[in-house]
């Protein structure tokens, strides 16, 4: 230690006294030397606003590699292609048909089908109203195999509402949904002895009243075994062959009634379905329409329709 000069007046001056001195925390980059030189690095990648810097990472330097990292570019890149100016073409508004035109597709059905009738086979109302109801979900055919015996085992509406349940679900098996068909048989069979003297009765209104009877099975039972027109039938094919020859843009049976009921004449209303459904099976399938060769064609719009056989 390097002594100061000691004269007379000099004292020692005791013990020395360190104040505690409190260094500032240098960090790494301040404590580096002047000069010396720096590393190069890596850009700082920013993290965008509700992002962390992890995934900000990831996308800065490894999204790039491999299959995702090219998925993830290639969608950043389409999301900036410029969005087309153009709409996409508006719906074609529907334009009721032309008396003309529907009066022409009536005349040519009936020159088809002169002898168009009821494909099930029945010979009372009551036994029309059963075959119907086991036509649901069902063919024609496989019903009237089924329907010749289960008359002789259940003549009336009597035998029908008071059947074992598993015995009739037995007699109807083959013709699917057993179990709901056998129970819409004997309780709407208990409505008619109950209500209507075992008697099938003649009105829209009582026939819809019926448990398991709705608007299309009374219109076949009114209209094939009464000759009452009071509505049209409407199943799949009416549906199919009502849109593509433009006399409605309705899907929905009940719509695709009511909207056919005024251009068809009354008296026709129940031909009208039987025509629909023979020409829908032999010509304009589902799948394939045969327009080529179809007698309707000059005066059908073929909505709908993108191929023909
Ligand atoms: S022209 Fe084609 S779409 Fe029209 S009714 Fe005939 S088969 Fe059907």
């Amino acid at each position: 230690m390097k002594h100061v000069a000691e004269g007379p007046g000099w004292r020692f001056p005791g013990p020395l006294r360190y104040a505690p001195r409190t260094m500032a925390r240098r960090s790494p980059r301040s404590r580096r030397k002047a000069g010396s030189a720096k590393l190069p690095q890596k850009p700082r990648v920013r993290s965008a606003p509700g992002r962390s810097r992890s995934s900000a990472k990831k996308r800065g330097t490894h999204a790039k590699k491999g299959a995702r990292g090219t998925a993830a570019v290639s969608r950043r890149t389409a999301r900036k292609k410029p969005v087309r100016a153009t709409r996409p073409p508006a719906r074609r508004r529907f334009l009721a048909p032309d008396p003309v035109r529907v009066s022409a597709v009536l005349e040519q059905l009936r020159e088809l089908y002169p002898d168009a009738r009821c494909a099930l086979d029945f010979r009372t109302p009551l036994q029309l109203l059963i075959a119907t109801i086991l036509s649901a979900q069902c063919t024609d055919e496989r019903v009237n195999k089924v329907t010749p015996a289960l008359f002789e085992a259940y003549p009336d509406a009597a035998s029908f509402a008071t059947a074992d349940a598993a015995a009739l679900e037995k007699a109807i098996h083959s013709t699917g949904f057993f179990r709901n068909k056998a129970r819409a048989i004997r309780e709407a069979c208990a409505d008619i002895v109950a209500k209507h003297g075992s008697q099938v009765p003649r009105t829209l209104e009582e026939l819809t009243a019926l448990r398991g009877v709705g608007r299309k099975t009374a219109n076949v039972v009114l209209g094939n075994a009464y000759g009452i027109n009071t509505g049209i039938v409407v199943d799949t094919h009416v549906t199919r062959l009502s849109n593509r020859l433009g006399l409605t843009n309705e899907t929905d049976a009940v719509k695709i009634e009511f909207a056919l009921m005024p251009l068809v004449p009354r008296e026709s209303w129940t031909l009208v379905a039987h025509w629909l459904i023979l020409h829908g099976r032999a010509v304009c399938n589902a799948r394939k329409p045969h327009c080529g060769t179809c007698a309707l064609a000059p005066h059908c719009p073929r909505i709908g329709v993108s191929t023909s056989a």
